[in-house]
């Protein structure tokens, strides 16, 4: 028997594979809802949302086709404009999915700007062509890499000379930089460098000026390289893709249990050898592959007897302090943005975040354990790609919100303070959106808290931990720890918080049952 706590994307993804090498894999997710942090549920009478993530991934395509994703009716679609950024004083900037569209966009701006954007996107199209790659593949270790890791060390060399001289030099440089000044290279209007720059903060407890961030923008390129950011949505919400994942694991031969959670895993001379329900009963397994995140995994789950002290610090050291939160609403219409006359310009993302300083400030809120004042938003209307989630006429809207920290000053309780979230989320987005509290049926807050307690991200972190260049491939979740096996034999990890990180992509999951396969087959024979 195979046990997979968890059943995110990562999670169902592992099931699948695993149920396709012939093994017959037991997903024990302990909501009544599988999916993880892709969900779509009802947060009114009526009125249905994506519940946490509204884009999805975008998905490993390979995954899409081996689980036969399209003809179980998942549909993917690609907004155009994918993000319409808004500024404060009226005007709005949509990045096209067509780079000469954008560009004309961006001439409204700034000139020089819409002359270096094509430029920007031949740059990052390059690298996320050499990183793109890197997803698909096992973090080498750093013990001593088997023969087979050399050969891919050497390839992953090879290409990276292949980039030639000036974009290798870009890709080193821009690792380790700061997202701002990394766009402040290339632009000088700020709509353009704070949306470009927003993907080297999405889910991070960093602002645009915290170093490293350039790192974030470039895994988030990797996957999709336009500038504006990915935008991919499910119709139906992101629910509808995992329950899709859900039957194609169980048409494999997975079995998949809601409602069961997990309280431990049980080390036996040690060897993962099962686990221990919430409700006390056991269930033995041969292995143990944890879809959920490398601190809930370690530190809650295992006896800390079974772990050499060292590494234990490691993952008490592993960075996973959220400062996101979501807020969803139900609207008796469509409301009416600044700046964006055709209402097809809503189907693909907006962002409140006009400019570096904005980010930078919304951020600096959050280090001193405040809710920002005006957040950073990222905002979908999922209605307008399936109206039936909400009654005839009526819309709903789901709203990223950063900073919200997942510990607040002076031992405020995030109880106390959903409600000020809720208002400040609201009111900055009638800035851009007059009249839009005439609209409000229902609002849902879930704060960091609600998002460990409820939906199982420890620390609140959106991403299963900080995607910051110490805490990236081999070091993922932590050294030693980055091939999706563990300290503990039998006991694997698939989730985002090991390579090549968060969003609603599989890679992890694929990653994993490639890498572990052999060795759960071997402990199934013993
Ligand atoms: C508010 C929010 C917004 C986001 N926005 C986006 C976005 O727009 N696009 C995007 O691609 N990604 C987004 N993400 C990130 C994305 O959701 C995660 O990276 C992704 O869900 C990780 O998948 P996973 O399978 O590794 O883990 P998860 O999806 O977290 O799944 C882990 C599963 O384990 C279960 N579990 C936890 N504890 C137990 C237990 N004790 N027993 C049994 N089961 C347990 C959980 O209930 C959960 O179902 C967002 C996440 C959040 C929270």
């Amino acid at each position: 028997m195979v046990v997979i706590i968890g059943s995110g994307a990562n999670g169902l993804t592992a099931a699948y594979y695993l149920a396709k090498a012939g093994l017959k894999p037991l997903v024990l997710e302990r909501r009544a809802v599988v999916g993880g942090g892709a969900i779509t549920e009802e947060i009114a009478p009526g009125f249905r949302c994506p519940t946490l993530a509204h884009t999805v991934g975008p998905m490993r395509p390979e995954i899409v086709r081996d689980m036969r994703l399209a003809a179980r009716g998942v549909e993917f679609i690609a907004p155009d404009p994918r993000l319409v950024s808004l500024a404060p004083d009226g005007k709005a900037l949509a990045f096209s999915n067509d780079v000469a569209r954008t560009a004309d966009a961006i001439r409204a701006f700034s000139d020089a700007d819409a002359r270096a954007y094509p430029d920007f996107c031949r740059t990052l199209a390059g690298l996320a062509g050499f990183l793109g790659e890197l997803l698909d593949t096992t973090p080498p270790s750093l013990d001593g890499p088997r023969m087979s890791e050399w050969w891919d060390l050497l390839k992953t060399g090879r290409r990276f000379r292949a980039l030639g001289r000036t974009d290798s030099f870009r890709l080193l440089r821009w690792l380790p930089m700061p997202a701002a000044d990394l766009v402040a290279e290339w632009f000088t209007s700020d709509l353009l460098q704070a949306a470009v720059a927003a993907r080297g903060i999405f889910g991070a407890t960093q602002g645009p000026w915290s170093a490293g961030t350039g790192a974030s923008l470039l895994l988030n390129a990797a996957a999709d390289p336009a500038p504006g950011g990915n935008s991919i949505v499910i119709r139906g919400g992101p629910g509808a893709l995992t329950s899709a994942m859900s039957a194609a694991a169980i048409e494999a031969g997975a079995e998949i249990r809601t409602g069961v959670g997990v309280a431990r895993i049980l080390v036996r001379d040690g060897r993962a050898a099962g686990v221990v329900l919430e409700d006390g009963r056991e269930i033995e397994a041969r292995a143990v592959i944890s879809g959920t995140d490398p601190k809930r995994t370690f530190l809650t789950f295992i006896d800390p007897i079974e772990l050499d002290p060292s590494f234990q610090v490691r993952i008490r050291n592993y960075r996973s302090r959220g400062a996101t939160a979501k807020v969803n609403f139900a609207l008796s219409a469509l409301p009416a943005f600044a700046g964006v006359s055709n209402p097809a310009d809503l189907k693909g993302r907006l962002q409140i975040g006009p400019s570096i300083d904005y980010l930078e400030r919304a951020y600096d809120a959050s280090k001193y354990g405040e809710i920002s004042p005006e957040p950073y938003l990222d905002i979908t209307l999922p209605t307008l790609h399936e109206p039936a989630l909400a009654p005839a006429g009526a819309h709903v809207m789901s709203v990223y919100v950063q900073f919200a920290p997942y510990v607040l000053a002076n031992g405020r309780s995030w109880s106390d303070a959903a409600d000020d979230l809720g208002r400040v989320v609201t009111r900055t987005i009638a800035n851009y959106a007059p009249g839009l509290e005439r609209l409000i049926l229902h609002r849902q807050v879930i704060t960091p808290h609600d998002l460990e307690s409820t939906y199982g991200f420890t620390g609140g972190h959106i991403l299963h931990g900080e995607q910051s260049l110490d805490q990236l491939f081999t070091m993922r979740p932590v050294l030693g720890c980055a091939q999706y096996r563990t300290p503990i034999a039998g006991l694997y990890l698939c989730s985002a918080g090991t390579h090549p990180g968060g969003g609603i992509t599989g890679a992890s999951g694929r990653n994993a049952v490639r890498e572990i396969l052999p060795d759960i087959l071997k402990d199934l024979k013993r």
